[in-house]
């Protein structure tokens, strides 16, 4: 199929490559030159497992092509995915400026029918809004259909989670977009979940809060935990072994981040609020986020008695592992906190550091985990990189001012830490 996927961040450029692996045609458009520039050239402008290979690949077989020119993209394509951002507005509201932009504009350009997807994480009702605005602009009154597929791939692990997905949910309202997008998705062989649009809206906020507040449920257990002298880990393990509950999302730590948790969250009670219904559930899991962040700022401000003038080794930047993103990573919100209090960070990620050097002043980026920890007066892991499972802390202990380890993410064993003469504090552990 001749496919057009609008926005080449994490997630278009990901589902460009993947649909055009499946032997489809994709041409990927986005607005940033740079971008795109790097991309002709083979430079893949985010870090993410196997995609460098990927395009480079599709690219060789001509089945992947870059361009800025929205006309081209449109021309050339019967399915239309929109994969543009819908960053948070102060409010907490989705801001969809560039979702009703680009259907404006693909409007304009349709002169054949067309597919329009909502790739994008959008609140429900966008649909609609989508359909009004391309029928307005349809100067050439060319049919056309809208339809959501959400995206369920996690950054880190893109490709395989686009390639493998636990589920397809397809929302549409004809018969010729369920069967494009049937057809589009048969050589993943997932099950598909085929519905209105608006339920296929819904169902994608509905999934990320849910994990977020099975997140922030093991969260607040962890203080529970810390307050009785428990060990949050062996409950979670507890916990997830029964089916019902299931492992995944019950570890604790120093709060979720990146561009879909925080973001999605608070779009979701946002518009929950517009159609009048109050959902005090979400509000909390947002409260026990921040407050988690928080409490990591304090048992380090707990554990170093004075934090002005003092160096604080931190590892991990990114959100999570295995990617560079650092939009609403927790790492962010702490060292700027303890940046405020007159600390001196020092910094390592194994991928983040240039994306971070734009939004972090006053911080020293490190070549490596033990630079970071040199001379620093504590060391605080923010992001569970396994190669920070794998530090020589007996080499550590020598380059730290005092043996303090503070473990956001309870990647370490308090055993083996105390063995070797730390002081060892995590999350919900003891
Ligand atoms: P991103 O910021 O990495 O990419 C968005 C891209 O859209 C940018 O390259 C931007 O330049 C481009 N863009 C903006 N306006 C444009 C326009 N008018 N024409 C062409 N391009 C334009 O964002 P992302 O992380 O890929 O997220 C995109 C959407 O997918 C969001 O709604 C997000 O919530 C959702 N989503 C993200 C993830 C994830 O893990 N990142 C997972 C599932 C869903």
């Amino acid at each position: 199929m001749n496919i057009c996927v609008v926005g080449t961040g994490y997630v278009g450029l990901v589902t460009g490559a993947c649909l055009a692996d499946l032997g489809n045609h994709v041409i990927c458009v986005d607005i940033d030159k740079e971008k795109i520039n790097k991309l002709k050239k083979g430079v893949i402008p985010i870090y993410e497992p196997g995609l460098e290979g990927l395009v480079k690949n599709n690219r060789k077989e001509n089945r992947m092509g870059f361009t800025t020119d929205l006309k081209e993209g449109v021309k050339k394509s019967t399915i239309i995915f929109i994969a543009v951002g819908t960053p948070p507005k102060e409010n907490g509201e989705a801001d969809l400026t560039y979702v009703e932009n680009v259907s404006r504009q693909i409007a304009r350009y349709m002169t054949s029918y067309k597919l329009i997807v909502e790739k994008s994480t959008v609140p429900v009702e966008t649909g609609e809004w989508v359909k009004h605005t391309v029928k307005i602009n349809n100067r050439h009154k060319v049919p056309f259909d809208v339809a959501s597929n959400p995206e369920f791939l996690r950054e880190g692990s893109a490709i395989e989670d686009f390639m493998h997905p636990d589920r397809i949910v397809i929302g549409v309202e004809s018969k010729k977009a369920r069967d494009l997008l049937v057809e589009l998705y048969r050589p993943l062989n997932a099950p598909v979940v085929i519905t209105d649009i608006k339920s296929a809206e819904i169902i994608k906020h509905a999934s990320n809060s849910f994990l977020a507040t099975k997140i922030s449920f093991i969260n607040a257990i962890s203080n529970i935990c810390e307050r009785a002298g428990a060990d949050v880990e062996k409950v979670a393990e507890g916990m997830g072994l029964d089916r019902r509950i299931g492992k995944g999302f019950l570890n604790a730590g120093a709060g979720f981040g990146g561009f879909c948790f925080p973001k999605d969250l608070s779009a979701f009670i946002m518009i929950a609020q517009k159609l009048g219904y109050d959902f005090g559930l979400l509000k909390e899991v947002e409260k026990i986020n921040e407050a988690q962040k928080r409490a990591l700022i304090k048992k380090i401000e707990d554990n170093l008695w004075i934090v002005k003038g003092k160096t604080i080794g931190v590892l991990g930047l990114s959100f999570k592992p295995n990617t560079d993103d650092i939009r609403f990573a927790p790492s962010l919100d702490i060292i700027q906190a303890l940046s405020k209090e007159g600390a001196r960070i020092q910094v390592f990620d194994p991928q983040a550091m240039e994306k971070a050097k734009k939004v972090l002043k006053g911080v020293k980026f490190c070549k490596d985990s033990y630079e970071a920890a040199k001379g620093a007066d504590c060391l605080v892991v923010v992001t569970e990189w396994n190669e920070f499972k794998e530090l020589d802390f007996k080499k550590i202990k020598k380059m730290l001012k005092q043996p303090l380890v503070i473990d956001g993410r309870n990647i370490y064993d308090p055993a083996v830490m105390k063995k070797l003469g730390f002081k060892y504090i995590c999350v919900g552990r003891g």
